[in-house]
């Protein structure tokens, strides 16, 4: 049974190289090969090793070229009732998607091929010739620090001493820091983003239109960030920004990550 099985790893993995129709095709050739004797959850835990060694695969291609989406930190539906599954299917999978699809389109015969998001965000900012480039990839670069700026309700973390600190000698306190956010997220006329940066030592909270981010302006840490776009709470909270805002900084902010950033500002 161990050497059928055997085999049959090798075999899904081949196929799984040759074909997208890997269960028929599989299945087929344990057939030719007198496998019938091996068991469905046999042959799951095949086509799932061979699926896993496909995606590795994958990963590796994109990696060599390719602008990927990251993965979401936590389950679609971990940041509920203050963000719904539904916003966050459509959030993710639709609007985050959508710029790392509109990128990898552009990227070819740019400069910026092979390139990190990084640099790709550095690179064309500012430049307008770059415009377009530029929005889809900071956009890319902001939703990925917005996940990750947030956590499910209880799972944020501490603030570490040093951000604790940082945070009282700027604001005065935890909440009027939080005051300031929710106060920026609200102001932002239109589209854009709510942060709390470092600066020279200082803690600041800013507030940039559409794709802008201070990852591009110099001597900038970026600690972590609100989406204010309306496709971030609108099926939520419809028209009610500053609910949203203040629901999110109340239950949904991941200080540990924030110590993090602060902790290499
Ligand atoms: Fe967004």
């Amino acid at each position: 049974m161990r050497d059928s099985f055997v085999s049959a790893i090798m075999t899904a993995k081949k196929w799984m190289m040759k074909s997208p129709n890997l269960e028929r095709r599989t299945m087929n050739q344990m057939h030719k090969q007198g496998l019938e004797g091996v068991s469905r959850r046999t042959f799951m835990a095949v086509v799932a090793g061979a699926a896993a060694a496909n995606s590795v695969s994958a990963q590796q291609t994109a990696a060599a070229g390719a602008i990927t989406l990251p993965e979401l930190p936590y389950a679609q539906d971990a940041l509920a009732p203050v963000i719904s599954a539904q916003t966050i299917g459509f959030h993710y999978g639709k609007h985050h998607q959508g710029y790392v699809t509109t990128l990898n389109k552009l990227l070819p015969g740019t400069p910026f091929v092979g390139k990190t998001l990084e640099e790709v965000v550095r690179g064309t900012a500012g430049k307008a010739e770059y415009a377009v480039l530029f929005n889809n990839a900071a956009q890319i670069w902001n939703h990925t620090f917005y996940w990750h700026s947030l956590a499910p309700a209880g799972q944020g973390g501490q603030l570490s001493a040093g951000l604790s600190a940082a945070i009282d000698k700027s604001f005065g306190s935890l909440e009027k820091c939080k005051e300031a956010l929710a106060d920026a997220a609200l102001k932002q006329f239109g589209s854009g983003w709510a942060w709390l940066v470092a600066e020279k030592g200082q803690l600041k909270v800013v507030k940039t239109p559409n794709a802008e981010t201070p990852l591009t302006q110099d001597g900038v840490k970026p600690l972590l960030t609100v989406d204010v776009w309306e496709h971030a709470y609108y099926l939520d909270w419809q028209n009610r920004r500053a609910d949203y805002a203040k629901a999110v900084l109340e239950k949904l902010v991941n200080w540990k990550f924030a110590s993090e950033n602060f902790a290499k500002a």
